[in-house]
């Protein structure tokens, strides 16, 4: 086999970046992936104004290679890190995603914290056993996350919230959104929300970087972080019995193999493109936002208890 060479220099190349039609050996990779980082808090001003940010850290590669880079850009802009892990209570999978986490802050001196939801008297675990009565455990997960991330944020005052989401996460998002006609969930589906109220802004630096190139990042910097997919994500894991989301996830993936920068040229097209003409027929525009009656915090839900504290409330009763 022939060798390939590095585009920028005379070192072999360990990469094609077919988005920028280079090739790349490891330093120029390294650079490529940090500069490209840069560049996107840059073009969305994600960190502008910006004193304390809360970073989320789940142990995932994405995570990990996210406090990393987020590490070195806001000590260079003198922004105060502040890390936050959420012990989901998923048993035998939780506390590994805990102790990587706390690892790597300690290693990189980031002060954090580690906010467990069994103090909310409940956990995953609990509302996977609950699942049929509640709502999809995957998606209690995603709504419990949100929820404390911001709660923690607030209590920290932190100005924004930086989390992982990689391009795959948010062609998956946008394409199962688009299937299921659900517009409004698109669009949230943005580099960067804006805070409001009670809602701190959300940063998702890693909105355009494709995860083979974090993989490769983290792997080149010998990081160590979970691999295993969370056991809740993964049922019947091939085949037929693949659930809805996972195999949208690899068809994407094999699509993006063949035909490669579809979903960078796709996200970024939905960006430029798609999310304008949404935003001009937002039917949520002015949509009247109570607090709820228990925490405070923003909902639209109807009788005035937020979605957090109605699940909390069913799940702490729950034995
Ligand atoms: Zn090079
Ligand atoms: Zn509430």
């Amino acid at each position: 086999m022939r060798r390939q060479y590095c585009t920028y220099c005379n070192s072999e190349a360990i990469t094609r970046v077919p988005e920028r039609g280079v090739k790349l050996c490891r330093d120029h990779f390294v650079q490529f992936f940090e500069t490209e980082i840069e560049n996107v808090i840059e073009r969305y001003q994600m960190l502008q104004g910006v004193r304390r940010l809360l970073i989320a850290v789940s142990g995932g590669k994405d995570s990990i290679a996210l406090l990393h880079v987020l590490r070195k850009i806001s000590e260079r802009r003198g922004i105060d890190l502040v890390g936050a892990t959420i012990d989901l209570g998923i048993e035998g999978y939780s506390e590994h995603c805990v102790e990587i986490s706390r690892r790597h802050y300690e290693r990189l001196g980031v002060p954090y914290l580690i906010v467990k939801l069994e103090d909310y008297g409940f956990t995953i675990d609990k509302a996977k056993k609950y699942e049929k009565s509640v709502r999809p455990v995957c998606s209690v997960c995603g709504l419990v996350k949100r929820y404390l991330l911001n709660k923690v944020a607030l209590e920290l005052n932190c100005d924004a919230i930086a989390t992982g989401h990689n391009l795959v996460d948010v062609a998956q998002y946008m394409v199962a959104n688009f299937l299921s006609g659900s517009l409004d969930a698109l669009l949230k589906l943005r580099p960067v929300t804006r805070g409001e109220d009670l809602l701190v802004t959300r940063v998702r630096p890693f909105f355009f970087m494709h995860e083979r190139y974090i993989e490769l990042y983290v792997n080149i910097l010998g990081l160590e972080y979970v691999s295993e997919r969370c056991p809740y994500s993964m049922r019947g894991a091939e085949g037929r019995d693949m659930p809805f989301q996972e195999y949208l996830r690899t068809v994407l993936l094999e699509l993006d193999l063949r035909y490669p920068g579809t979903l960078y040229r796709s996200v970024h097209s939905f960006v430029r493109n798609v999310l304008p003409v949404l935003e001009r027929l937002s039917v949520r525009r002015g949509e009247r936002v109570g607090r709820c009656a228990i925490c405070g915090m923003p909902t639209q839900e109807e009788g005035r208890v937020c979605a957090f504290c109605k699940i909390r409330d069913i799940l702490s009763k729950a034995n």
